[in-house]
């Protein structure tokens, strides 16, 4: 027998040890004897509770290859399709001029109504069943409305039922955006992100077509429509890391301002950005603050975590999920064959953050996906053939991380952000798992 090596040690007090396997997601407190004999010495001789260690997964057979286990899951889930989901960037253009955009620096494209053909015809190739989640991303998505228009009837025309999620900076919402909506879609969501409020949103955003001065009102008045409409929503606070106070006072001014309303549809949260620089690396953070992400999650947990469900107000995300201990099957959505991303062009990709990179393009609407594209086979590859992943303990978790994040900033920036305060987050975790049962 031999100790999982997925298992993460937190010490709770000098006698107690908090053990959770990102496998199994088993949990156990073990006192200073039984830490020392089972997980220092691996002692596991004469242990009343080897056979609840045996049953969580922390301690397995001496052949038990894990590697192969977390591979086995990954096939499971790669192979199915799960949704299908297209993530359609109507235009690259935006009106606003965000300095963190992984945008900037790409051509600006509208997409024309040919490639949006193109697009019907694909998704009919590509789409067997007659259900499909659109993804409408951008530059600023609802700058070419009428693009959004075109796709949805030809889509509804084709037979299918459509469901979507609009990845949007808010500022160019109408009502007869959300009638529309409301009247295609089965089921619709909308991501808005916010980074400051006031006047310090409009420098932030340094829209085209306002002044600073009024862009917060124009986006904050978009936001309360569609919270008054009753539309699913997703508020989301970017931060880079040594900004992360900053992002606290906006994440709590926001929920000050918007709590006034039914905000059981909305979820308001925070995102460490991917940013080149030494000093914003979530996951080898060396300031002299708190780690920021710990920062995130206990305010967070404060302010009312874990989420719900934006299609089930009654399903709140787990607990696991809050505290980021929830393994999952791949590192992304984007793993699944039955996801893709096409851009205004029609060329195809597998992340929207390497659009316009056409080296990492994938094939297009016209030709369909190239199968043999080496960045295509690597989204979809079940194996782990990164040497230290294969050696890490919350491999189960990040699954070898974001490709886009691997692909940009090499493997400096690969790991997951719980890396550094994941034996934190265990305790976190098991207190408030203390609190919940009391
Ligand atoms: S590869 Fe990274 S950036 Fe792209 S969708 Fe996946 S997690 Fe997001
Ligand atoms: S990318 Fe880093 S954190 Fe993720 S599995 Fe690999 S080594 Fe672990």
């Amino acid at each position: 027998m031999k100790l999982s090596q997925f298992n993460i040690v937190s010490q709770d007090s000098d006698n107690k040890y908090i053990i959770y396997n990102t496998f199994s997601t088993g949990l156990v407190t073990l006192d200073k004897n039984s830490y020392e004999k089972v997980i220092i010495n691996k002692d596991f001789a004469d242990f009343s509770g080897l056979p609840y260690l045996l049953e969580n997964g922390f301690v397995v057979d001496d052949d038990c290859d894990e590697i192969a286990k977390v591979e086995a899951v990954r096939s499971a889930i790669m192979k199915k399709t799960i949704i299908q989901n297209i993530v359609i960037l109507t235009t690259t253009d935006c009106n606003a001029r965000c300095y963190y955009c992984f945008e900037n620096g790409i051509n600006h494209v509208y997409m024309s109504k040919e490639t949006a053909d193109g697009i019907v015809e694909y998704c009919k190739k590509k789409y067997k069943d007659k259900r499909i989640a659109i993804t409408w991303f951008g530059g600023e998505p609802l700058l070419n409305y009428e693009i959004i228009k075109y796709i949805t009837y030809k889509l509804i025309e084709a037979g299918y039922e459509l469901e979507c999620h609009v990845t949007t900076n808010g500022s160019l919402v109408t009502d007869e955006m959300i009638d529309f909506f409301e009247k295609n879609y089965i089921r619709f969501s909308f991501q808005i992100t916010i980074d400051a409020v006031n006047e310090e949103y409009g420098n932030v955003k340094r829209y085209i077509d306002i002044e600073p001065q009024k862009a917060y009102e124009r986006t904050i008045n978009n936001v309360i429509a569609l919270i008054k409409h009753g539309v699913r929503m997703m508020i989301r606070v970017n931060f880079a890391s040594s900004k992360i106070e900053h992002a606290k006072e906006v994440y709590k001014t926001i929920i000050d301002t918007l709590k006034v309303y039914d905000l059981t549809k909305v979820n308001i949260y925070m995102a460490p950005l991917s940013l080149p620089g030494d000093k914003e690396i979530i996951s080898n953070f060396h300031g002299d603050l708190e780690h920021p992400f710990l920062q995130m999650v206990k305010l967070q947990r404060k302010e009312g975590f874990p989420l719900h469900d934006l299609y089930n107000e009654e399903n709140e995300i787990s607990l696991l999920s809050a505290y980021n201990l929830q393994p999952s099957a791949i590192s992304c959505g984007m793993n699944l064959a039955c996801r893709i991303v096409v851009n205004a062009d029609g060329v195809l990709y597998k992340c929207h953050r390497l659009v316009g990179k056409r080296e990492f393009s994938v094939g297009n609407v016209f030709d369909g996906e190239d199968e043999t594209n080496r960045h295509l086979m690597f989204f979809h590859d079940v194996h782990i053939t990164d040497d230290d992943c294969r050696k890490c303990d919350i491999l189960p978790i990040c699954q070898m991380g974001c490709s886009y994040s691997r692909f940009t900033y090499g493997k400096k920036q690969k790991c997951h952000r719980i890396r550094q305060v994941k034996s934190e987050l265990v305790r976190l975790y098991y207190h408030a798992l203390l609190e919940e049962h009391k």
